[in-house]
């Protein structure tokens, strides 16, 4: 099941495009990362991709077919969004938003529970979310999400901003590692990620946004290069590469 974008167009205000003729395919088994500058339009090409807003031109497809031809209760089945602040009103309970992914859906205490297992959730389920730290609740939402796509992997679209802005390095990595997980069982992930490092060494695939516009896409080891990634972010990388892990450090063109 391959996520698919083409030629889309797209902007809030009258005249001032956010999106302009992006293309770009999302396959399933692997993880996609988007990668660009600030205000480049990422997260809003993933909440197009979500089925959240509509593009004005062009077309955005889910394994061969239109995603504005499903609908709502059949896209949430399929593709989960997990945006970058997730918020709450009120006293929920971490449970009661992980429940909150199956809302459309036919309940599923099994998939709300193996998710709350898998962001170690579980001891903290009655806790109030508005009561924890950016990080856990960051770990409520991927929850959220899982649950709502009812622990498949295989067909679902795994969608996520930011995901590991909040997290320490332990819970990043094992983010990281369950989207892994999530890929291999044959989801399609795609994540919004600034650290280019975590892109390099998380990602099978990256396409690069720049001014609403895809400026690079490709395998990571190809489109994430000092040379590629200099001129899109306008400061130089140094490519660091030790037991098994490479890392991109953004550094000073003059000291290049
Ligand atoms: P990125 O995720 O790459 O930082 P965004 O997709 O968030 O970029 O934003 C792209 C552009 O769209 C920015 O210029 C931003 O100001 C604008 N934008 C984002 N959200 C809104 C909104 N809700 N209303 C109006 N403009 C927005």
């Amino acid at each position: 099941m391959t996520l698919a974008c083409r030629e889309i167009d797209y902007a809030y205000r009258r005249g001032e495009p956010v999106l302009r003729g992006v293309s770009a395919s999302f396959p399933a088994g692997s993880v996609t990362a988007i990668v660009g500058p600030n205000g480049a339009g990422k997260s809003t090409l993933l909440r197009l991709l979500a089925g959240v807003a509509a593009p004005e031109a062009g077309s955005i497809t889910l394994a061969g077919r239109a995603l504005a031809s499903l609908t709502p209760r059949r896209r949430a089945a399929r593709l989960a969004l997990v945006a970058q602040r997730p918020t709450v009103a009120g006293a929920f309970t971490v449970e009661d938003v992980v429940r909150l992914g199956r809302y459309a859906l036919p309940r599923d205490d099994g998939a709300v529970r193996a998710a709350l297992d898998a962001l170690d959730l579980t001891a903290m389920r009655h806790a109030a979310v508005p009561e924890l730290s950016v990080g856990q609740r960051q770990r409520v939402a991927i929850a959220r999400a899982l649950a709502q796509l009812g622990g498949k992997a295989e067909g679902a679209g795994l969608l996520l901003d930011e995901p590991t802005a909040a997290l320490d390095p332990l819970w990043a990595l094992a983010v990281f590692e369950l989207l892994r997980a999530q890929a291999r069982a044959g989801a399609c992930v795609v994540m919004v990620v600034h650290d280019l490092t975590a892109a390099l060494n998380h990602a099978d695939h990256a396409v690069i946004l720049q001014g609403g516009r895809v400026a690079g896409a490709g395998p990571v080891e190809e489109a994430l290069t000092p040379a590629a990634l200099a001129p899109i972010f306008g400061v130089g990388f140094a490519a660091v590469g030790s037991g098994g892990v490479r890392a991109l450090v953004p550094r000073r063109p003059a000291q290049a």
